[in-house]
């Protein structure tokens, strides 16, 4: 077995019962090599065509990479890959945390889990030793209840991953949380978790992980300490972690405000920006092994939230549960956060719905509508909050959210869909779309739903050289930031060290020989992107997901926004429609976005033939 892996997947079957050890294959090392390239080509032969996300059939993947448990930079990720109920095709959610570098020491560089337990129960993993415990008692506690309790019972060293009652109840964006606060958050992993009856997995090894080249490991990591000490943009990480990205998405335009109907919110400014973010941080904290240890903690010391005390909240947190709820109050920003902590919800998604419902009761949308005790007002951070609780446990309103924006719209009709700001039935994130011809492809394409991590094209359209508001050189760059980002998920590193070192592809290939031993090259890493993002486009098209699918709500294309730096800014369809062919034509896909036969050759894929999906010819 090659170095910086531990050899096997360990196959699970929570209806049977029944665990298996998968060796890892060659092809699996050398075209794939781990994270979202594995998922890309496990989750397509473990789960068939057609099956519901929460049925026993679907599966739902740990991942790790070789570089996890190693000390190159970011190593302690880990991804969770499963068929989305939200989107109805591919998805990766990546987390951070004990669990990731637990299951390397335990022999395997993931735990794939199909069927569905008999009772709440919990997966255990002791080095060799694999149960499926009862756990009864455990079913309805929040994840920081159910943390505590694996830490007491199993040590404090555990690697845990764990739902709460929003993944108990299925909700489309229950999250999977680690550590207390790390959240493998998006998509709905959770709800996948919750529909098998497994409350948490708990992880804990002995072993450890072989370096080909440990020397030149040791070398590399202090060239990247010297990089980092020297990169300003580094040192801000460090100081401010992401909420200082609210100053600039609210400086330039694009900060998601009052359900995306704005893109500035002036109160934002010295209350929930990088600056006010700080008045609360009472010490910093990393991932563990990570440098840059840009999770910061913060506590609320006065008021009706004096006590509350969490890490985060991170920018995506502070835009969606604040500018976009139109609430400039940090204590309550950091209340709802920890609130969808405990619950297991995505904050993400949880502050889009909310913006979504507030937008819903202002248009007088939600009149007449049953259970409804209370209109909900932009600003309203209190009901907000009650809120989420009655989406967790599905109550009353909260139902009819806990489905997601998408769905909710539909329920509601009047043209709420035109508003409900989804891309696959995946929440927008906090970033307005119109702001950069760039983001709004990104979102479009994205394979999992509107996605910021895949590709960040702000930093080229409004801090860089390419302009906003033309589609010149947008599909190149989506396409490279895509691949990029497809080639550090797949090893499994966080991709903040990477963009702040800054590192490039050339010296993960270099860390991957050095872990490995295996001569990877920088343009082996290169198709091993194209190659993954092909096969999960294989994944979407058999399961449905056609070209209608990647575009945006119509507010997108026909409201400009109505002020800021990027007043008047929207997206044109027909510009639209033209990006997303360059994009396809990049890829070496149809007009369709079907993959071509000469491009499946030559990415070494399966014919379509073998990979059918319904409509091919
Ligand atoms: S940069 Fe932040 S998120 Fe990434 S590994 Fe370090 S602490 Fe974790």
């Amino acid at each position: 077995m090659a170095y910086g892996y531990s050899g096997k997947i360990l196959v699970v079957d929570l209806s049977s019962g029944v665990h298996q050890e998968q060796e890892l294959s060659d092809i699996m090392i050398k075209r794939y090599v781990g994270g979202r390239g594995w998922g890309s080509l496990l989750l397509g032969e473990m789960v068939s065509r057609g099956t519901e996300p929460l049925r026993p059939g679907n599966s739902l993947l740990f991942l790790t990479g070789p570089i996890t448990g190693t000390p190159a930079p970011g190593g302690s990720k880990y991804v969770v890959v499963t068929k989305s109920p939200v989107s109805g095709g591919f998805c990766d959610s990546y987390s951070s945390g004990r669990l990731a570098l637990e299951m390397k020491a335990a022999g395997y560089d993931g735990i794939a889990i199909k069927g569905k337990a008999k009772e709440p129960s919990v997966l255990s993993i002791n080095d060799r030793k694999i149960e499926i415990l009862p756990a009864r008692d455990l079913w309805g506690q929040d994840t920081f209840q159910t943390e505590t309790f694996l830490k007491g019972k199993f040590g404090e060293d555990s690697g845990t991953a764990c739902i709460g009652p929003a993944g108990e109840n299925l909700v489309a964006f229950a999250s999977i949380n680690s550590d207390y606060f790390r959240q493998a958050a998006r998509g709905g992993v959770g709800a996948v978790m919750g529909s098998k009856n497994l409350k948490a997995v708990v992880v804990r090894g002995t072993g450890g992980v072989r370096c080909y080249d440990g020397r030149r490991l040791v070398e590399m990591v202090k060239e990247y300490k010297a990089r980092l000490t020297g990169s300003d943009q580094a040192q801000r990480r460090m100081k401010y972690g992401t909420p200082l990205t609210l100053n600039i998405t609210n400086s330039l335009g694009m900060l998601p405000t009052r359900n995306f109907q704005e893109s500035v919110f002036p109160e934002a400014t010295g209350e929930i920006d990088g600056d006010g973010f700080l008045k609360n941080v009472i010490r910093h904290r990393g991932c563990i092994g990570c440098l840059i240890a840009c999770s910061k903690i913060s506590r609320v010391e006065k008021g009706e939230f004096a006590g509350d005390t969490l890490e985060g909240p991170e920018y995506e947190t502070l835009a969606m549960l604040g500018s976009n709820l139109g609430v400039a109050n940090r204590a309550a920003v950091i209340r709802a956060n920890l609130v969808c902590d405990r619950l297991g919800l995505d904050t993400i998604s949880a502050g889009n719905a909310l913006g979504f419902l507030m937008e819903c009761f202002e248009k007088g949308f939600m009149r007449g509508w049953p259970k409804i005790d209370r209109e909900l007002k932009f600003g309203d951070y209190r009901f907000g909050i009650e809120l989420l609780h009655r989406i967790a446990y599905r109550r009353g309103i909260g139902d009819l959210l806990a489905d997601g924006v998408r769905l909710a719209a539909r329920k509601i009709g009047q043209g709420a869909e035109d508003f409900a700001m989804q891309t696959k039935g995946l929440e927008f994130p906090a970033y307005d779309p119109r702001a950069g011809y760039g983001i709004a492809l990104a979102y479009a394409v994205s394979p999992r739903g509107a996605c910021h991590r895949r590709a960040w094209p702000p930093r080229i359209e409004l801090l860089g050289n390419l302009p906003p508001d033309t589609i010149e050189g947008k599909p190149e760059i989506v396409k490279e930031m895509f691949d990029e980002n497809a080639i550090f998920h797949s090893l499994l590193v966080c991709d903040f060290p990477c963009k702040m070192a800054p590192l490039k592809v050339k010296d993960f290939a270099e860390y991957l020989q050095v872990i490995s031993g295996i001569p990877f090259s920088e343009s082996d890493l290169w198709s091993l992107a194209d190659r993954t993002e092909t096969r999960i486009r294989l994944f979407n098209l058999r399961e449905g997901l056609r070209r209608a699918e990647d575009t945006l709500p119509r507010r997108i294309f026909e409201e400009a926004l109505p002020g800021g730096p990027r007043k008047g800014a929207r997206i044109h369809r027909e510009q639209f429609e033209r990006m997303l062919k360059s994009y396809y034509r990049l890829r070496g896909w149809d007009e369709e976005g079907i993959p071509l036969p000469e491009t499946l050759q030559k990415l070494a894929l399966p014919s379509s033939e073998d990979y059918s999906f319904p409509g091919k010819t």
